[in-house]
C-alpha cells in the first residue's frame, strides 16, 4: 500500500512571517505521519523558519526549485547541500512553471533528481502536458519521455522513493480540473512507464500526485482513482483550513 502523499505548492507567495505563522497554526492539526504524508513547499528565503516550525511535527518541508551543484560560481541559485542543511526534506522538480519560464529541461530535471539523492531530499518530478499536446492525443508519449528522461540512471531504491507530480499544464491555476478518470488515465501509464523502464516493485511503490486546481470539494474523488496517490495543490494550499482539509482527505 502506497501513503498518499498531500503537498501545498506555494509558489511565489507569502511574506515569511505568513509562512512561519501557516505552519504554527496547522502543525498541531494535521492527521498521523502513518496514515498520510504532509508537505508544505515554499519560497526557498522561508525555509529555514519553515523547517523549525515543524521541527517534530507531522509536516515536511519542501524547496520549489534548486541547482544541482553542491557549490560553486552560479549566482543567485540554492544548492541541494544548503537545502539539506537546513533540514528540508522535499524539493519540487521540474514544475511547468519552471519548465516554461526559467529554461528548465528535462536534462536539468534529470541532473537535479540525482542530485537530491546524493543529500537524501526527496524529488517530487512534476510532468504535464499543455493543452495542445493534449488535443493532438500526444499526452501519454510526451508525459512517458517526461519520465523516463526525469528518472534516467536512477536504481531501483532510488527510483522507488520519487514522488511524480501529473500536472496537466492547462488545469493549473485555471480551476480547470482534468477528471478523475482523465487523470487517472495518465497516471496508470506513468505507473506502466515506471514499470516497464524499472520493475514491478518500483512501479508498485511509486507515489504519483495529481495537481491542477485540486480544491477540498474534488479532492475526495480523485484520490479514490487507482493509481492515484495524492496531490500537488497550488492555489488551495495557501489557506490553513484548507489545507489542513486537503491533507485530512489523504488519511
Ligand atoms: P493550482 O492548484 O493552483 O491549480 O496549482 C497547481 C500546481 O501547479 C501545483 O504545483
Amino acid at each position: 500500500m502506497r501513503k498518499p502523499i498531500i503537498a501545498g505548492n506555494w509558489k511565489m507567495n507569502k511574506l515569511a512571517g505568513d509562512g512561519a505563522r501557516f505552519v504554527l497554526n496547522v502543525r498541531e492539526q494535521l492527521p498521523e505521519a502513518d496514515k498520510v504524508e504532509a508537505v508544505v513547499c515554499a519560497p526557498h528565503i522561508h525555509l529555514p523558519l519553515l523547517t523549525e516550525a515543524a521541527r517534530d511535527f507531522q509536516l515536511g518541508i519542501g524547496a520549489q526549485n534548486m541547482h544541482f551543484e553542491d557549490s560553486g560560481a552560479f549566482t543567485g541559485e540554492v544548492s541541494p547541500e544548503m537545502l539539506k542543511d537546513i533540514l528540508v526534506d522535499y524539493v519540487v522538480i521540474g514544475h511547468s512553471e519552471r519548465r516554461e519560464m526559467f529554461g528548465e529541461t528535462d536534462d536539468s530535471v534529470n541532473e537535479k533528481v540525482k542530485a537530491a539523492f546524493k543529500h537524501e531530499i526527496t524529488p517530487i518530478v512534476c510532468v504535464g502536458e499543455t493543452l495542445e499536446q493534449r488535443e493532438n492525443n500526444e499526452t501519454f508519449p510526451f508525459v512517458e519521455q517526461q519520465v523516463k528522461a526525469g528518472l534516467a540512471g536512477l536504481t531501483e531504491e532510488q527510483a522507488k522513493q520519487v514522488v511524480i507530480a501529473y500536472e496537466p499544464i492547462w488545469a493549473i491555476g485555471t480551476g480547470k480540473t482534468a477528471t478523475s478518470e482523465e487523470a487517472n488515465d495518465v497516471c496508470a501509464h506513468i505507473r506502466q512507464v515506471l514499470r516497464d523502464t524499472f520493475s514491478g516493485d518500483v512501479a508498485d511503490a511509486v507515489r504519483i500526485q495529481y495537481g491542477g486546481s485540486v480544491k477540498p470539494a474534488n479532492i475526495d474523488e480523485l484520490l479514490s482513482q487507482s493509481d492515484i496517490d495524492g496531490a500537488l495543490v497550488g492555489g488551495a494550499s495557501l489557506e490553513e483550513e484548507s489545507f489542513v482539509k486537503l491533507v485530512e482527505a489523504g488519511a
